[in-house]
């Protein structure tokens, strides 16, 4: 008599057999993205349930948008938005790696090598990798424009926008540098947060612009007031320009028309008494984030006032930031000395829409990008680039250490971490080699996706490789093995030390799993008759598998 230990209808699988199911699924996550890597790259056209496409080339929105169901292909989805809330790039790379991890360790599993010795193995290798890449990188000046300006432009270099890289990454430096601040230590620190993008289909990618303060999607409250004020000072409100309304139903009883009238002129009394308490503090410019009464705002465009309500809480911690202003909850501690500055507070029509530009703010410590491209499909994968050249931007800012790219820090690492390995003893010494291997296919990927043969291209890597530094990298462009120093091709260490990280944290981790116990979902996905714990062990039942 077997002993039932597992709710009916669960699942388990068991040893090799789930190790194999988890592999082949994370595999076949890496294999998706894959030959999406580098500038020759191809994209992908994502459709969802309700028939929206998305084309990108970016791992992680890749990945986020398809519906993958396996667990193991979970973690795979995971690690690549880590690494996208981490670093902003090098999503692919790292769900790259972590597949040739994965395959190269199922042919030591094959040679009867235990999981934890390959695991182990790799965690060696991969601290090793990071440090050799270390000491190979070069340290910059965070501030040098024309450093962040090449490893803004090798983000994009992957990417649709590539053909713009150029005024796209002086845009995207800029901002970073406005925005960067000095921390106590004298480090600089960046908040990606300050910098609002803003995009908008029409007109074209050139027309994208730097904003040097906030971007507004609203309009102007009221059809009387100023579209456009020079010198504004602008009050920050929390606070809504209304009479409240009792959160409890009350009733007023009225018993003559005087009494009606005498209450409106209450209510009429204490929103004029508000306006004149913003006027009073010489604001000409009225940002809330709250409501504003219709009389209210009757009132402002009589004091010549520009006036958006409803502007969003992170819009208005930014609009604080960009002008100096402070964002205040009462009315009554309203005073000069809390109003912001902007040059220029204007409406202006961005296609259909009408949007107001708080711009030209004295050292603004937040900005807008206001990205504009043919289509609505254009300027969300723009905006994606934006995004990850800002966060490459913020990496090089905050830990200042480049290495050249395009596969020439993988090929340095591994030849690198196969000559460690010969001081290695034991099985460990196998999974170091793998790993090694593994790096490899980084850049091999990259030539396999320009149409070079990778046979061809890793020897002529490995025959340059014995340089101090990473050097020599597949040119994509000219399909061949070249220097790619000379062509301005940087990426952060920052990025390289995260793919290696996560990658060897992902297909560990899913090394490790022997044992793979799952509840039953519902009816449909129940096991047939007879699959109970027992029959099920080893056999691989109704396992998860991706459904795409
Ligand atoms: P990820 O999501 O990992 O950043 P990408 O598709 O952006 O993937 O490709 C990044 C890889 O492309 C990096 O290894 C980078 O060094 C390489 N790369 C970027 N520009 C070039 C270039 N001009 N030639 C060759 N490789 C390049
Ligand atoms: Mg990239």
């Amino acid at each position: 008599m077997p002993i039932v230990l597992l709710k009916e209808g669960t699942t388990e699988t068991k040893g090799n057999q789930a190790q194999r199911n988890n592999i082949t699924a994370a595999k076949t996550i890496a294999e998706i993205v894959r030959t999406s890597l580098g500038p020759r790259g191809m994209d992908k056209m994502l459709v969802n349930n309700i028939g929206d496409v998305t084309i990108t080339n970016d791992g992680a929105t890749i990945l986020k948008e398809i519906d993958v169901q396996h667990p193991a292909a979970k973690m795979m989805v995971e690690i690549s938005k880590a690494t996208d809330n981490e670093v902003g790039d090098g999503t692919t790379s790292t769900v790259v790696l972590a597949g040739s991890l994965l395959s190269k360790a199922e042919e030591l599993i094959a040679k009867n090598v235990h999981p934890t010795v390959i695991v182990d193995g790799y965690r060696m290798a991969s601290e090793k990798a990071i440090e050799i890449l270390k000491n190979a990188s070069t340290k910059v000046d965070p501030a040098d424009r024309q450093i962040l300006g090449k490893v803004a432009r090798t983000s994009m270099a992957s990417k649709l926008v590539s053909v713009n890289a150029e005024p796209l990454s002086k845009i995207v430096v800029d901002a970073v540098i406005a925005i960067a601040e000095k921390t106590s230590d004298n480090s600089l620190k960046v908040d990606p947060d300050s910098i609002k993008v803003e995009k908008k289909a029409g007109g074209s990618i050139e027309d994208t612009k730097l904003i040097q303060g906030i971007v507004l999607d609203k309009e102007v409250v009221h059809g009387a007031m100023p579209k456009r004020i020079e010198d504004a000072k602008i009050a920050l409100l929390n606070a809504a320009l209304e009479i409240e309304k009792t959160e409890m139903s009350a009733e007023i009883r009225i018993s003559d028309p005087q009494q009606m009238q005498m209450f409106l002129e209450e209510e009429n009394r204490m929103l004029k008494s508000m306006v004149d308490k913003i006027s009073a503090s010489g604001a000409n410019v009225l940002l809330c984030q709250k409501g504003i009464d219709d009389l209210a705002q009757h009132y402002l465009a009589k004091e010549g006032i520009l006036a958006v309500r409803r502007v969003k809480e992170s819009d208005m911690n930014n609009l604080a930031k960009a002008t100096e202003g402070r964002v205040l909850f009462n009315i009554d501690e309203l005073s000069g000395a809390d109003l912001g500055y902007a040059k220029l507070v204007e409406e202006r029509k961005v296609e259909t829409d009408k949007w107001v530009f708080v711009e030209g703010c004295k050292n603004p410590k937040a900005v807008s990008i206001l990205v504009r491209g043919g289509s609505q499909r254009v300027v969300d994968e723009a905006e994606r680039s934006v995004h990850d050249a800002v966060m490459v931007v913020k990496d090089v800012v905050e830990y200042p250490y480049i290495t050249v790219g395009a596969g020439a820090p993988e090929v340095y690492i591994s030849q690198k971490i196969r000559e460690w390995s010969a001081s290695l003893s034991g099985r460990s010494q196998l999974a170091v080699e793998r790993f090694a291997d593994s790096v490899e296919e980084i850049a091999i990927a990259l030539a396999e996706n320009a149409g070079m043969d990778p046979l061809d291209t890793q020897t002529q890597l490995r025959a340059k490789a014995a340089l101090a530094k990473p050097k020599y990298g597949v040119d994509v462009i000219n399909g061949k093995v070249a220097d790619m120093a000379a062509k301005d091709i940087y990426e952060p260490l920052k990025v390289k030390e995260q793919v290696i990280s996560a990658a060897t944290e992902a297909s560990s981790m899913i090394l490790r799993i022997d044992d793979v116990i799952a509840a039953s979902k519902s009816k449909e996905s129940a096991p047939p008759p007879g699959g109970g714990m027992g029959g099920m062990g080893g056999m691989g039942g109704p396992n998860p598998y991706m459904d795409m």
